[in-house]
This record gives C-alpha cells, sequence and structure tokens, in this order.
C-alpha cells in the first residue's frame, strides 16, 4: 500500500518536474524571440544634480513590450536572461539602442547602461563597446557603465581588466546598488570608479539615524576619493532636503523622474 502511494507520489512530482521544465523552456524561448523581434525597449530615468535641478544623466532601463502580457518589468525577465546566455544577447542590444538613443537626443547628457556580471564573462565586451561607439557616433564620454559590487568581488582578473579598459577607452565606470551587498571595501583599492549609486534602501529609510550615519560615511568616501554620488529611489522633498544639505549632489528617483521612453529633459520638473 505504502509502495503504491511512493509511486503515486513520485510520478506527480515527475510531472511537476516537467511542467517546470517547460515552462522555463517556454519563458527562455519566448524572451530570444522578443530578442530578434524588437520587443525589448528601453525606459530612461533622468539623474539630477540636486542643487540646480539639472539633468546630467539618465538610465537606461530594459522593458519588455509583450504582445499578449504587455509592459513587462526588469524583475520578469531579467532572472531567465541571468540563468542563460540570453543575457549577452540582452545586454549587447541595450547597449546600442542606448548609445543609438543617446547620440540623437538634444539635451547631450550621459547615458547610463546596465551591466550584467555575464556580459564580462567571455572577455569580450570591450570589442562590442567599441562597436556599439562607432556605430552610433556617441562619444565614449557620454557613455556611464554602470555595475554592481559583486561584479568586483566575484571578479577574476580578467574582469577587473575589462572594467579598467572601459574607463581607458573614456567611458564612466560606476557602481550600482552600492552598499546593498555583502561585499567589504578593499576592491575599492583595486579598481577606479567615477561614480557610486547609493542603494535605494538607504534613501528610503533615510529617516533612521544610523542609516544618515552610513550615508554620510559615503558621500565623505566619495568626496576624498574624487567621485561623484547619487542616490538611488528619491521619492520624498524631505528625502531631497536631507541629501542635499549632507553633502549628496545627485539625485534620482520618482520624485525627480520615472522611467520613460521619451527623450530626457534639461531640468527635472520638481526643481524646475
Ligand atoms: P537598478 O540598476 O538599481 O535600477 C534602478 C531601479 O529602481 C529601476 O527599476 C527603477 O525603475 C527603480 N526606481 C527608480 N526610482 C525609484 C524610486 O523612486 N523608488 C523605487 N522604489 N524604485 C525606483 P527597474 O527598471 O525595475 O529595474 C530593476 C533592476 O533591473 C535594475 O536596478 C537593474 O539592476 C536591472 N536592469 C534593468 N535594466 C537592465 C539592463 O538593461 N541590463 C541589466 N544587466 N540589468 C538591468
Ligand atoms: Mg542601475
Ligand atoms: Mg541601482
Ligand atoms: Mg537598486
Amino acid at each position: 500500500k505504502a509502495k503504491e502511494e511512493g509511486k503515486r507520489t513520485a510520478s506527480l512530482f515527475a510531472d511537476w518536474m516537467e511542467q517546470e521544465y517547460h515552462q522555463r523552456l517556454s519563458q527562455e524561448a519566448e524572451l530570444h524571440r522578443a530578442i530578434t523581434n524588437g520587443e525589448i525597449i528601453l525606459a530612461y530615468q533622468p539623474i539630477v544634480d540636486i542643487n540646480t535641478g539639472s539633468v546630467v544623466a539618465c538610465e537606461a532601463l530594459a522593458r519588455w513590450q509583450h504582445p499578449v502580457r504587455g509592459l513587462l518589468m526588469p524583475s520578469e525577465f531579467i532572472a531567465t536572461a541571468e540563468r542563460t546566455d540570453l543575457m549577452e544577447r540582452l545586454g549587447e542590444l541595450v547597449l546600442r539602442i542606448a548609445c543609438r538613443d543617446a547620440a540623437g537626443w538634444e539635451h547631450r547628457v550621459q547615458v547610463n547602461v546596465n551591466l550584467s556580471p555575464r556580459q564580462l564573462r567571455r572577455g569580450q565586451f570591450l570589442q562590442l563597446l567599441a562597436e556599439a561607439l562607432e556605430e552610433s557616433g556617441l562619444p565614449a564620454s557620454r557613455l556611464g557603465i554602470e555595475v554592481t559590487e559583486n561584479v568586483l568581488l566575484d571578479g577574476d582578473e580578467r574582469t577587473l581588466q575589462q572594467l579598467r579598459d572601459i574607463r581607458a577607452c573614456g567611458a564612466k565606470l560606476i557602481l550600482d546598488d552600492f552598499g546593498s551587498g555583502y561585499s567589504s571595501l578593499s576592491y575599492l583599492q583595486d579598481i577606479d570608479v567615477d561614480g557610486i549609486k547609493i542603494d535605494k534602501g538607504f534613501t528610503r529609510k533615510l529617516n533612521a539615524p544610523k542609516v544618515r550615519a552610513i550615508c554620510r560615511m559615503v558621500a565623505r568616501l566619495a568626496m576624498d576619493l574624487n567621485i561623484y554620488v547619487v542616490a538611488e529611489g528619491v521619492e520624498e522633498p524631505s528625502q531631497l532636503e536631507w541629501l542635499k544639505l549632507n553633502g549628496i549632489p545627485f539625485a534620482q528617483g520618482y520624485l525627480l523622474g520615472s522611467p520613460a521612453t521619451r527623450q530626457p529633459s534639461r531640468q527635472a520638473e520638481y526643481l524646475a
């Protein structure tokens, strides 16, 4: 009897596994189609100089215009891409579109593109970067590459070298989601960056004295290293006020502008 039960459970489990498997396969196939069929589009979110209100850069954020499910956010497809080699294709597409778009903007601000660790794996990112700049005509100085700390953390020498090369070719290197991982600060000895972005997890809790202390420390660190610092996820006027008073000169967040598919404006409306 128990044996029968066991068999039944095992076969239910096998069915479930098979369903899971097929679901994964179809997700991958769909994403593959999306990448080749132009269903991936970019939204741009302004990064603003808090003291003047002017837009100094825009971050390119991937969106999937799905024919049936509507507009999908990265949380619904980046993980699938990361799990497979689709991230390389997606990342390449994003970089090319972002450079092309930014080259055509009236307001000639920097465009920031997020780089996944996977895109550095084969060691050929710099070639792609050069191509994207060349074909778009965008000057390297107007491109920023955002990487998270874990890229540096589990980065081998080849990864670090590619990151150095990004700066060597004239693009900016920016540390994204700063302080959100489990990394130490020691990697800052090995690599030069142009800017850091304080994770929105800190910005959200700017009422807490401890979080304030951390943000002041980051502002000080940035000043001493002579790099710029951006606070992500600014939603409240009070947050903006605190950042301004505490030496954090740049901000990004819904208060100053949501990701949008149109060209960036010169000024953040809120600070105009
Ligand atoms: P991220 O690079 O840290 O980008 C910032 C995220 O914060 C974006 O989410 C943005 O829409 C959101 N955000 C902006 N302002 C606010 C705010 O005031 N409050 C809150 N709560 N959120 C705000 P999004 O577009 O959903 O992207 C999520 C993540 O997906 C990005 O985080 C980035 O890590 C990844 N991602 C997006 N596009 C790409 C891409 O083209 N390539 C790679 N490798 N990753 C991407
Ligand atoms: Mg980013
Ligand atoms: Mg971020
Ligand atoms: Mg973040």
